[in-house]
């Protein structure tokens, strides 16, 4: 086992070096970025709230649960600056994203709040042929189909090439870059500017924020709308959403941190939405023209809530924190009270959540026997670090468990439905995030 980062071996300082480049407008880009530096606005005023320890990273699934694991270190942080959650980057994107195995489509709930959201954006902007949406980090194509059904001109970026072969695959035209303002130039040079420009669940998955908003800069026109879609940080703070955290979700956004970075690239806030999604999301939109005076007022009242909720408020970070220890404490006692008695845990869905829980709680297979999932891509790994397998859901009827966690509580129901359907209505289903929970039949 390796750690990498402040005390690291000689590699991971290597790997750290490799990523050290000249402070520009884009962007002070170093290797404290997230640390020491803000991502977004440059400050050095980041406040370390969270140390979860060295941890592998969520998305490498081990073949066999005798490689080598890296390990590098998790904390997470708030920018006092402008309200930007972040963690420190120690190791790269192109480790990070280059083989991508989350699929968007093969979560049906997902699937429903897409078409729902291209339904009804096309409605709403009255989008026609002619129009061209863009989507970054448009993964298998599973947003822009829809937008594609209704007869609009698409085209995603997707970093991840195993992903974007997919989904050129499947008939959507995507080019497999990272997004930045090289990217968006490119595309530029082939293309009008587009109508719609969306980025769903990818903002937060950027290194470079500075680069990403300047990108999105160079690819707007004046009449271009931009909607960016993302997780509250409001809710990691109130809910103890703590399991999102993990290397490749480098930042946590808000409206206040939106509003401000934006405002440096020329792209002003002027709406956001609350989604029930992913725990809590927020739809943030941005354009290039001012605010009208309700569109402001709204837009005030909203970062007000932020506010109140103690986006800003150290103490409420400092509870957090102590929040996620008695979290992590209780479910490392009930899984060990599980063993005495003689129970059979396993777990469903091999998520990042799943990784950043059982790692930070040093969670093994002697507790948890498995973990179910239905993704080809991962089925017969390993979850990182802990040698715990990835199981179909076939073999898991056939381990015969008498309790599941539930790792992606975003998903609880669809899969309590599901556990109960095929393994029995007497199979316990938890949760632990914001706490250990057992699930009700309804
Ligand atoms: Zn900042």
């Amino acid at each position: 086992m390796k750690i990498f980062g402040r005390q690291a071996t000689r590699r991971g300082l290597k790997i750290y070096d490799q990523f050290r480049i000249m402070k520009t407008r884009l962007g002070a880009l170093d290797s404290e970025r997230g640390r020491n530096f803000c991502r977004a606005c440059n400050s050095n005023n980041v406040m370390q709230v969270l140390d979860l320890g060295n941890l592998p990273i969520a998305n490498e699934l081990p073949i066999t649960n005798h490689e080598i694991i890296d390990l590098f270190p998790l904390c997470f942080g708030i920018c006092t600056n402008c309200g930007l959650g972040q963690v420190g980057e120690p190791v790269s994107r192109e480790r990070l994203f280059s083989d991508y195995r989350y699929l968007s489509s093969i979560s049906e709930t997902w699937l429903r709040h897409a078409k729902n959201f291209a339904q009804n954006t096309v409605a709403a902007l009255k989008l026609t042929s002619s129009d061209l949406v863009i989507e970054i980090a448009s993964n298998d194509g599973y947003l822009l189909q829809y937008f594609k059904n209704s007869g609009i001109k698409v085209l995603g970026v997707e970093p991840a090439k195993n992903i974007a072969m997919k989904a050129s695959l499947n008939g959507i035209e995507t080019i497999s870059e990272f997004f930045g303002v090289d990217t968006a130039k490119e595309i530029s040079n082939l293309h009008a500017a587009p109508n719609l420009i969306i980025a769903n669940n990818v903002a937060a998955h950027v290194p470079n924020l500075r680069d990403f908003f300047g990108g999105l800069e160079a690819l707007a026109g004046d009449q271009t709308l931009i909607s960016i879609e993302n997780p509250s940080i409001l809710n990691l703070l109130k809910e103890n959403q703590f399991d999102t955290i993990y290397h490749e979700h480098y930042s946590y956004l808000s409206a206040f941190a939106i509003r401000s970075i934006g405002a440096e690239f020329n792209l002003n806030l002027y709406r956001v939405e609350s989604l029930s999604t992913h725990g809590g999301s927020n739809r943030y939109w941005l354009k290039r023209g001012e605010l009208t005076e309700q569109e402001q007022i709204d837009l005030n009242s909203f970062i007000d809530s932020e506010l109140n909720s103690g986006l800003m408020d150290m103490l409420a970070w400092s509870k957090f924190s102590s929040n996620v220890e008695s979290s992590l404490a209780n479910l490392r006692e009930w899984l060990e009270s599980c063993k005495q008695e003689g129970r059979r845990v396993f777990g469903f869905t091999a998520a990042a959540k799943a990784s950043t829980i059982l790692n930070a709680a040093k969670i093994s297979r002697d507790e948890i026997s498995g973990i179910a999932d239905s993704s080809p891509e991962k089925i017969g790994r390993f979850l990182p670090s802990l040698g715990i397998p990835i199981i179909s859901i076939e073999d898991l009827k056939v381990e015969k468990p008498t309790d599941i966690l539930i790792f992606a509580w975003n998903i609880s129901y669809e899969i309590s439905t599901l556990v109960w359907e095929e393994l029995g209505a007497n199979v316990r289903c938890w949760i632990a995030i914001p706490d250990l929970k057992e699930l009700t039949h309804e």
